[in-house]
């Protein structure tokens, strides 16, 4: 028996969980964003716990295709209606400010003030989360009832904050096995009083650091990364790039302390070492598990996954984002997540480093390049069926994802199609690595083929991909 196992054999389970739910609670109403001190504050009650090295990285560094952002700082935020009461304030809830706003002082119309306020009209008493950290504006959220009461007159606008010159901060603890081949465990820290979607991944995560940095012997090192989504892992990808050869098995963990079955999404490779870990693993302890194949947005595996790394990542998490309605809203506080959820979810990380030390998918390379001999014979089987007019291109940019949103191609103004179009442009980046054609890619997304053709113009006009 691996000491892992003999560690999740004695697991406790509820004072796990009653440990990570305390930790949920601490960490649940620092004010988290992309940058800035309550990344910081987080970070720092995590390194109390585990040895965390922390990086800050200067605004402006160029992280692959991508650019470190202005650090974003926010003192206070409020609306006053016209009888001078504060309708909204940020003191009262993180979530009520727009993450990345910027600064404002100012008087206008209801009219003139609607198109900044955000709400749920079919979830009229919550409270939604929005960030615009690409685009610079400023705006509220509010619960679709309050903002239907305001009455008509002139509201003062009131947005303390700075965008500026910073850095930008992620944490990492390395606990080194026999060997220098590395399981990486992967939470985002940008959430902001959100439980689930965010707090319970941090919760489990630092929970499981602590339990494998207590076994005497173990045969991977284990890399927890506490970073920003997106750009985040981004530039950790950035950073590391060199030394991805003693990549072995990534996960990345969040949503798990809803009281719903397991879920895991498999890595791009679809037959992966940790992809076949996590199933014998669930299953050993008999629990459910849903599974589905990778697709090309969700988490950071958007990134772990892009082609040019094609790193072994999976995401193993209760339910699944936008799955549930508290998902990102208000509802999804500290009376959402429950310990025995929790608990369940650390034996299931647990459990799944117990089958690794074990040495299931042992034989498996982190390395990028490395094409599966599945999907070789996969990819010769479709070029064999492949019509005519059918084509294959090649992603320029296929470290990470290219940055869309700079080259106009994404978000901005919304319209009919929009999100499939983006979605349809995340399929040919992830996908155009030579071995899928567009009938591929259109197979495998569901998407119409017209879509996937129009996505594969527009990238080659903005000099993303080439035909082969
Ligand atoms: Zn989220």
């Amino acid at each position: 028996m691996s000491t892992v196992r003999r560690a999740l054999a004695a697991l406790d389970r509820d004072a796990a969980g009653r440990s990570m739910m305390d930790l949920a609670a601490d960490l649940y109403p620092i004010p988290r964003s992309l940058t800035g001190d309550g990344v910081r504050a987080t970070l720092e009650r995590i390194g109390s716990r585990i040895p965390l090295q922390i990086h800050e990285l200067p605004t402006g560094t160029p992280v692959l295709d991508w650019t470190v952002p202005r650090e974003w700082k926010s003192r206070e935020a409020w609306i006053r209606d016209p009888s001078g009461h504060r309708v909204v304030d940020l003191a009262d809830h993180n979530l009520h400010l727009v993450g990345y706003s910027v600064p404002v002082h100012c008087r206008l119309s209801l009219n003139e003030l609607r198109p900044h306020l955000h709400s749920l009209p079919e979830q009229p008493a919550l409270i939604p989360y929005r960030t615009s950290y690409y685009v610079e504006t400023w705006g509220f959220c509010l619960p679709h009832r309050l903002l239907e009461s305001l009455p008509d007159g002139e509201y003062e606008v009131f947005i303390d904050a700075s965008l500026g010159d910073g850095s930008m901060t992620w944490g990492e603890c390395l606990l080194p096995g026999s060997t220098t081949e590395e399981v990486l465990i992967s939470s985002h820290v940008c959430h902001p009083q959100l439980a689930n979607d965010n707090l319970s991944g941090i919760a489990v995560a630092v929970h499981l650091a602590e339990a494998l940095a207590a076994v005497p012997e173990r045969r991977y090192s284990y890399r927890f990364l506490f970073a920003p989504g997106t750009i985040g892992a981004i530039a950790w990808l950035a950073r590391n790039r060199e030394r991805l050869d003693t990549f072995r098995h990534g996960l990345i963990a969040a949503n798990l302390g809803d009281c719903g079955a397991f879920h895991y999404k498999k890595s791009r490779r679809g037959d992966a070492g940790i992809d076949r870990a996590v199933a014998a693993a669930l299953a050993e302890l008999g629990e459910e598990l849903v599974t589905e194949d990778f697709f090309p947005f969700g988490y950071d595996e958007r990134q772990y996954c892009s082609p040019g790394f094609d790193l072994p990542v999976g995401v193993l998490t209760r339910t699944p984002w936008g799955q549930y309605p508290e998902y990102h809203t208000s509802a999804d506080d500290l009376s959402f997540i429950r310990a025995d959820a929790l608990a369940g979810s650390l034996a299931a990380y647990l459990a799944t480093a117990a089958v690794l030390e074990d040495g299931l998918g042992a034989a498996e390379g982190g390395q990028k390049g490395a094409v599966h001999s599945g999907s070789v014979a996969r990819s010769e089987r479709a070029r064999s069926q492949r019509s005519d007019n059918d084509r294959c291109y090649r992603n320029l940019e296929p470290f990470g994802e290219p940055q869309l949103g700079r080259r106009g191609l994404y978000g901005g103004l919304g319209g009919a199609g929009r999100k499939e179009r983006e979605m349809a442009m995340l399929w040919v980046l992830n996908q155009s690595d030579g071995q899928h054609s567009l009938g591929d890619i259109a197979e495998r997304s569901g998407l119409p083929a017209g879509v996937i053709r129009d996505a594969a113009d527009a990238l080659s006009e903005a000099g993303l991909l080439e035909a082969l």
